[in-house]
């Protein structure tokens, strides 16, 4: 027994115009057959304008590409086909030049339908706004690789660069040095300049990092007072200047800042990935040897090995 819905054509079409998110009924070829919902207005722009139309007249050519290849898998694969893309003013024809750059995130789920519409194959195609969902996303990411103080990437963050740059090393060969320094006699600083001065010393130290290194350098906090930097695609010959002249600059930068007497010095130990290690691990350990040595040195020196 099949019950009467208890609704009527016209109801029904009520209902799908209130729903929240769009729902677009896409053909293969790419034409806007119909669009239904997308009612909250705090995500979405009317889109009845778009119907009649193609994706091609409305976004731009690689925007296009990528909407016409998604129809073709979720009509090969008649199974939901879910994906996640961006739009912004530049994506869409049109609009006139310098608008707002900010990007808006969508989810698509896009289901193949079991009829033709207008004597093509077509898909059902939900786009929900995910903007706020994305922010909050690469927020939390940025919060969880940076150390608050300095702005450097942390600890967490260098460890995953690290493993990265060994496995590169491991298949292609590419050379890494890593660079490990630690503020001298740090605690004095402290002690005699009180814990503000010490923080706005590791704060300068971070910021010569900054400035000193390539953008394809990995400078870290890793802990304290003490630093890791990492120097792709530079061998242990190349970083040995790279590394004194930042010691210098350091201790340049420390004694400038007026707030710590005669500033403060740093002690660094050096290495590179060697094809020997057999993981990312020991490249630091000898730079911490290393580092240690210095300090045994003397400290304001870097040691390499
Ligand atoms: P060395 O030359 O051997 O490195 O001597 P040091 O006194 O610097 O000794 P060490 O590196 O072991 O001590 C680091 C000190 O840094 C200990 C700690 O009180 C201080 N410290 C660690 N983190 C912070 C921070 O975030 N801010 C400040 N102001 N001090 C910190
Ligand atoms: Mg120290």
């Amino acid at each position: 027994m099949h019950d009467e819905p208890w609704f009527s054509n016209e109801q029904l079409a009520t209902i799908l115009k209130a729903l929240p998110d769009p729902a677009f009924i896409l053909t293969r070829s790419g034409r806007y057959a119909a669009i239904f919902g997308g009612s909250d207005s705090r995500y979405y722009h009317d889109g009845s304008v778009l119907i009649g139309k193609w994706i091609s007249d409305v976004l731009s050519d690689e925007k296009t590409a990528w909407f016409m290849q998604e129809i073709g898998k979720a009509l090969e694969s008649r199974n939901l086909h879910v994906v996640e893309y961006g739009l912004s003013g530049q994506d869409v024809r049109g609009l006139p030049p310098g608008g707002p750059s900010s990007v808006i995130w969508f989810e698509g789920r896009v289901q193949a339908l079991a009829f033709q519409v207008q004597g093509e194959d077509a898909v059902l195609w939900v786009a929900s706004n995910i903007t706020v969902r994305n922010d909050y996303e690469v927020r939390l990411r940025i919060q969880s690789e940076t150390d608050p103080l300095t702005g450097l990437f942390n600890r967490r963050k260098l460890m995953e660069a690290l493993s990265d740059q060994y496995e590169m090393f491991t298949r292609y060969g590419t050379p890494m040095s890593l660079l490990m320094f630690d503020i001298d006699d740090f605690k004095r600083v402290n002690d005699e300049y009180g814990h503000l001065n010490g923080d706005r010393a590791i704060q300068v130290a971070a910021e010569v990092c900054r400035s000193e290194f390539r953008s394809t350098d990995i400078p870290a906090r890793f802990g304290g007072d003490e630093f890791v930097i990492l120097m792709p695609h530079t061998d242990l010959a190349q970083a040995v200047p790279i590394a004194g002249r930042l010691r210098l600059r350091i201790a340049e930068a420390l004694r400038l800042t007026g707030d710590l007497g005669e500033g403060a010095t740093i002690s660094g130990g050096l290495s590179q990935l060697l094809p020997m290690d057999v993981s990312c691990h020991e490249v630091l350990k000898r730079a911490d040897d290393a580092l240690y040595q210095a300090k045994r040195a003397g400290r304001n020196c870097i040691i390499s090995q």
